[in-house]
């Protein structure tokens, strides 16, 4: 299959929802990161984009809408709480988990009864679901495991001759996903951990939101790789975090301690690698601007592997606020592989 590159006018769109809506699969921009759509409500739509992302079919997919008044046709049950997050929220990078009606495709919710839904902010992108007249399930629109793609070429690197279409669009704003929250019980719980914050959904919500404890957690890789460890006390209740993520090609090592000390622990690494022929790629983020962290942190590792490093070094951000959504990317990515500085 060749994959089309169609651009941001009106033509093209209607071009893209033409696709989507005889069941292929289309990759979309957002703020967070670009999505590979489907029609949400097509199993068959749906099963291709596991099969083009070789993603595991338990881990289900994100329902992209294009107005709030949509939830309707994804759930019947539309809290108040859930109500005040789209106000606030919505377009926006959060993710809701609610209650899923029979017509939504169980292969997009990995088998769930329940189903992830957003409103991106996008306007190409609204513009495509409003034009394809349905939901769109949009998970990453990476190679299941990849860094998740910011840009149209990220997107084409990883699936060309594997999708029919990516749209064009900007580099994305936030750079990495939605924060994902549960609200299918009374008090809401972060499964996934993203630029919206708890203490801002607390804020909103009148009561306090608090994290899965399986976010905050550093399980250990299987030798194949390919899966964590889930042992008793590892149990998301987000599918996808069970999963290896986000690992560039290079070996990668987080260095963790006081700041300065970290600063020289990585260049005294880096210097001992070069001795040894390596390329090292660094990352060193300003601690208070974890957003820029977020925006550049996929696109960095792409480039690290598109250069040929051979090692990244990185140094830990504080885990909270939007760091910790930083670092439970780039714990992933490293495959926690965690170097502690004394
Ligand atoms: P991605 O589409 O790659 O951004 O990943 C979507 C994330 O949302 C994964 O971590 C999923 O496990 C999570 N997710 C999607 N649907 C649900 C659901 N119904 N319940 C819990 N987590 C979900
Ligand atoms: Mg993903």
């Amino acid at each position: 299959m060749e994959t089309r590159i169609l651009g941001t006018d009106e033509k093209d769109i209607q071009e893209a929802a033409r696709i989507l809506r005889e069941g292929g699969l289309v990759a979309f921009p957002t703020e967070t990161v670009y999505g590979l759509g489907a029609d949400a409500m097509n199993d068959e739509a749906v099963g291709k984009v596991y099969a083009a992302k070789g993603r595991p079919s338990d881990n289900p997919m994100i329902v992209h809408i294009a107005s709030p008044a949509e939830l309707l046709t994804l759930t019947d049950s539309v809290t108040e709480d859930m109500e005040k997050l789209a106000r606030a929220f919505w377009p926006g990078p959060l993710t809701m988990v609610v209650a899923a009606k029979p017509a939504v495709s169980r292969i997009t919710t990995g088998g769930l009864d329940t189903v992830a839904v957003r409103m991106p902010d996008n306007e190409i992108t609204l513009r495509l679901i409003r034009e394809a007249g349905m939901p769109l399930a949009g998970p990453s629109a990476n190679l299941s495991g990849h860094p998740s793609p910011t840009s149209a070429a990220h997107v084409y690197d990883d699936l060309q001759g594997r999708i029919d279409a990516v749209i064009q669009g900007e580099i994305c704003r936030v750079g990495i996903e939605s924060t994902v929250v549960d609200m299918t019980a009374a008090e809401p719980v972060i499964l996934r951990p993203g630029v919206i914050t708890a203490s801002e959904l607390g804020a909103v919500l009148h009561k306090t939101v608090t994290i899965d404890p399986a976010v905050l957690q550093k399980p250990t890789i299987h030798s194949d790789g390919s899966l964590l460890e889930t042992g008793d006390d590892f149990k998301p209740k987000s599918p996808g975090m069970k999963y290896k993520h986000y690992a560039p090609k290079a070996e990668m090592i987080i260095f963790t301690g006081e700041p300065e000390k970290v600063r020289l622990a990585i260049a005294a690494e880096k210097l001992e690698r070069v001795e040894f022929g390596q390329k090292v790629g660094v990352l060193i983020y300003d601690s208070d601007k974890p957003e820029e962290a977020a925006h550049e942190f996929f696109s960095q590792l792409r480039a690290f592997d598109k250069s040929g490093v051979d090692v990244i070094l990185a140094a830990a951000l504080k885990e909270d606020g939007v760091g910790l959504a930083v670092m439970n990317r780039m714990f992933k990515s490293a495959g926690y592989n965690i170097r502690e500085v004394e």
